[in-house]
């Protein structure tokens, strides 16, 4: 059985100590162990990232660019094998793995500029023979706090930019998914990043803990639910870092009466669907809008009943298994909860088995009409492939159930009429809209990041805003001896 451990300071890394196991979610069968970081492991990595980071961050740009380039060029060799070890741990199809790893590359690509994006301003003759630059510099040593659910991209939302900022990295992966990181950080190698620049340190709590209370961590990015998002937003301000948590979610997608709805089904089908649901931008209700409800699920629920459902290396699988037993679980008590409640189950997924792998964590698609805000299924966030059908009159309503909600992820619009879809996009709550798009996840030269209780801290992930994240300002007020003397001033300077 494979030993999943760590990756400090340019080598690998097996402390005996606790560990977690590591299933296949296809069959069940366990295929590893993670080694779960003490204390004293993350303060190794800390402390090869501390020794790292001056000589990284004293790196020319365009230095580290040639790194970042050379990185992507290594990721797209190995995309069918990170693809595959994300399938093998995580459960999802390989082609939706192999979309997750071109995303995470797509936020390398945006880190090869990094040269043009760290470009100060300067501004001469502030005052007579002064002039003021500034300049971006990087924090030090910063953390990444990562899900299950892209056990690769999520990581690359933060550590390309991170790095090529001129700040060293410790991550701290998922423990249910641990391997792909470590195939990054071999890559990263191969890519001429000096060791200690970038670690990995598997673990849960006692690692998590004990990055966020370390003296010399300066910032802590965290995606996961919204629960240990707060608790980790919370622990690493008051140890005075950086921080930024990515959370939970429950996006909403309207279907207005004109919509296309042979596009919104297709649409809410692979929203809903894809990935077994385990996104956070995965559309988990559709709000159908003045009488549109029925024809909606004419058409939805012959899809979710025809949902290719099947291991993930399966080429013709749709939707993969669920990531552990414990999750399917979870998972299926949503279901008993929202029928136990009074919502119509009109799809039900449940107890599938499917042969040769009967004892994956398997779920079919589940699909509920009648939802409403009362219910538990409509205010949790499930994780699952459930989606809720909600029916509401008008425009206005299905607005305020989106602003009502407690998270403000993504909100989706599907209409034909601009009207509409101007003020849904002005006035949604929520702090990623799409207008007949459903997972409107940016792209990587925009940015990435909620609104209410979907994030935690002011700074979204990637873009702009995650070099503003992983640096801080230095702005230098400059002026040379030109040979006048005017003697001690005890007056505010000013220009002039
Ligand atoms: P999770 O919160 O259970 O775990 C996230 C990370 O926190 C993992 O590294 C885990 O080891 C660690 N952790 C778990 N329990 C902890 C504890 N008690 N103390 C300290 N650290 C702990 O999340 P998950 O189940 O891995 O991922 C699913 C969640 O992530 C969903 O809620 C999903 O919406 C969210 N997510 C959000 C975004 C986003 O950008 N908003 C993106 C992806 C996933």
């Amino acid at each position: 059985m494979a030993v999943i451990g760590h990756y400090i300071g340019g080598k690998s890394v097996t402390t005996a100590g606790r560990t977690a196991p590591v299933f296949d979610p296809a069959t069940g069968a366990q295929t590893g162990e993670a080694l779960l970081a003490s204390t004293a492991t993350v303060g190794e990595a800390v402390a090869a990232a501390a020794a790292a980071f001056p000589g990284w961050a004293d790196t020319p740009t365009l230095t580290r660019a040639r790194v970042m380039f050379k990185f992507k060029a290594l990721l797209e060799r190995d995309i069918d094998a990170l693809a595959e070890a994300i399938t093998r741990e995580h459960g999802k199809t390989f082609e939706d793995a192999k979309g997750e790893v071109t995303r995470g590359i797509e936020v390398v690509e945006f880190a090869c500029g990094i040269p043009h994006l760290l470009r100060g301003d300067f501004t001469e003759q502030v005052a007579r023979g002064v002039d003021v630059f500034s300049a971006r510099h990087p924090l030090g040593v910063v953390a990444g706090i990562t899900p299950f659910n892209f056990p690769v991209m999520v990581p690359m939302w933060m550590f390309p930019v991170a790095i090529a900022c001129g700040n060293s990295f410790v991550l701290k992966p998922s423990e249910k998914d641990p391997t792909p990181s470590l195939m990054l950080a071999e890559l990263l190698a191969e890519a001429g990043l000096p060791a200690g620049v970038f670690n990995v340190v598997q673990g849960d709590k006692e690692a998590v803990d004990a990055l966020l209370t370390h003296p010399d961590i300066a910032a802590v990015s965290f995606v996961g639910s919204t629960a240990i998002g707060e608790y980790v937003y919370r622990t690493a301000c008051a140890h005075g870092k950086r921080a930024q948590a990515l959370c939970g979610a429950k996006n909403h997608l309207v279907v207005m009466p004109d919509a296309d709805l042979d596009k919104t089904v297709d649409a809410l089908m692979g929203a809903g669907y894809g990935s077994a649901g385990e996104r956070c931008m995965a559309v988990s209700v559709a709000v159908a809008v003045g009488g549109v409800g029925d024809a909606l699920l004419d058409r939805l629920v012959p899809k979710v009943r025809a949902l290719k459902v099947g291991p993930g290396l399966d080429r013709d699988s749709e939707m993969g298994p669920l990531v552990t037993k414990e999750h399917l679980a979870k998972v299926s008590g949503y279901v008993d909860a929202g029928v136990a409640e009074g919502a119509k189950l009109v799809v039900d997924g449940r107890g599938l088995k499917l042969q040769g792998y009967e004892d994956g964590y398997f779920i079919g698609g589940c699909l509920f009409d009648d939802v409403t805000p009362d219910m538990k299924i409509y205010k949790d966030e499930i994780f699952g492939p459930v989606l809720s059908v909600v029916r509401v009159d008008s425009f206005a309503e299905a607005l305020k159930l989106v602003n009502d909600h407690e998270y403000g992820n993504g909100a989706a619009i599907f209409t034909r009429d601009g009207d509409s879809a101007r003020t849904f996009d002005r006035d949604a709550k929520a702090g990623m809209i799409g207008i007949n798009v459903p997972i409107p996840v940016p792209v990587a030269f925009h940015s990435f990041g909620g609104w209410k209780r979907s994030v935690f801290g002011d700074r979204n992930v990637y873009g702009m805003e995650g070099v503003g994240f992983y640096t801080k300002m230095k702005t230098t007020t400059a002026r040379w001896p030109t040979g006048i003397r005017e003697g001690a001033q005890f007056v505010m300077p000013t220009t002039g």
